[in-house]
């Protein structure tokens, strides 16, 4: 008897840009195995040394309303005034290697996927505060003054969402953020396969519920207030 389809485990990360999620991204893609990156489709152009298909499939508007029509996308989404979206065939792939899914969505994006595949783990990166924020935007050197402002503003409103995922990962220390996001997709798999956890396989869970969204208020709060202009009149 052949066994049944591999069900992949789809997780997906959002974040406010700057807030490192592409750096701990690829760290994580490194150190687990058998986890697909789903490699989404784009109307903007490439950055720096971003090449097509790779980071994204850099494609034209009509190319991407095309898709939009034939109903090839999981979800999509403007963001930034560009069109971005996740490719169904990426889920048929990733079950027939056997393999789980990695989303690297925005907000508007992951709502459109816990809609359609409700038990996928979702996992929200924040930076410590807005400064920090602010300062990582700046190191990269990739972005003008008046785009790092619109990214500020943006991620404002963003983290709004914090409430509608499972897991809350701070990026403070980032060899302890590489080490809290394996242990949340190993813990996940765990938990899923139900079996007796060895001591290691312990520990690794229990480090991930630290980053569950009930563990971490008290810093959480922080993080937010750290968004709001000091008058309190809550900005735009
Ligand atoms: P995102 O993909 O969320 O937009 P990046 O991964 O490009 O963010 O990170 C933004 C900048 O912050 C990069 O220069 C990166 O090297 C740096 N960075 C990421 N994580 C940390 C961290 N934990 N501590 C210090 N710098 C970090
Ligand atoms: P960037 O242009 O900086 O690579 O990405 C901008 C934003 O688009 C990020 O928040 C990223 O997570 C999001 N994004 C990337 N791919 C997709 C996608 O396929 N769908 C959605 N909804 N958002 C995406």
């Amino acid at each position: 008897m052949s066994s049944p389809p591999h069900k992949p485990i789809v997780y997906i990360i959002s974040a406010p840009s700057g807030s490192g999620k592409s750096t701990l991204v690829n760290e994580l893609l490194k150190k687990v195995s058998d986890l697909e990156f789903s490699i989404s489709y784009t109307t903007r152009a490439p950055r720096g040394s971003e090449t097509n298909g790779r980071q994204y499939y850099f494609v034209s508007r009509p190319e991407f309303e095309k898709m939009i029509v034939e109903d090839e996308f999981l979800e999509y989404a403007e963001v930034f005034g560009n069109y971005y979206g996740t490719a169904r065939r990426f889920l048929r792939a990733a079950e027939q290697k056997s393999r789980d899914l990695l989303l690297d969505i925005d907000v508007q994006g992951a709502k459109q996927i816990q809609d359609k595949v409700p038990d996928a783990t979702s996992i929200f990166i924040l930076p410590p505060d807005r400064r920090t924020l602010e300062e990582r935007l700046r190191k990269r050197s990739e972005d003008s003054d008046a785009v790092i402002q619109r990214r500020l503003d943006t991620a404002t409103r963003e983290i709004e969402n914090y409430k509608r995922y499972n897991y809350i990962l701070i990026n403070d220390q980032l060899e302890d953020s590489i080490k809290a996001l394996r242990a949340i997709v190993r813990g996940e798999r765990l938990e899923r396969a139900g079996k007796p956890l060895s001591p290691e396989e312990t520990e690794t869970v229990a480090l991930a519920e630290r980053c569950r969204l009930a563990n971490v208020r008290d810093r959480l709060r922080a993080i937010l207030d750290s968004f709001q202009p000091p008058d309190g009149s809550g900005g735009d």
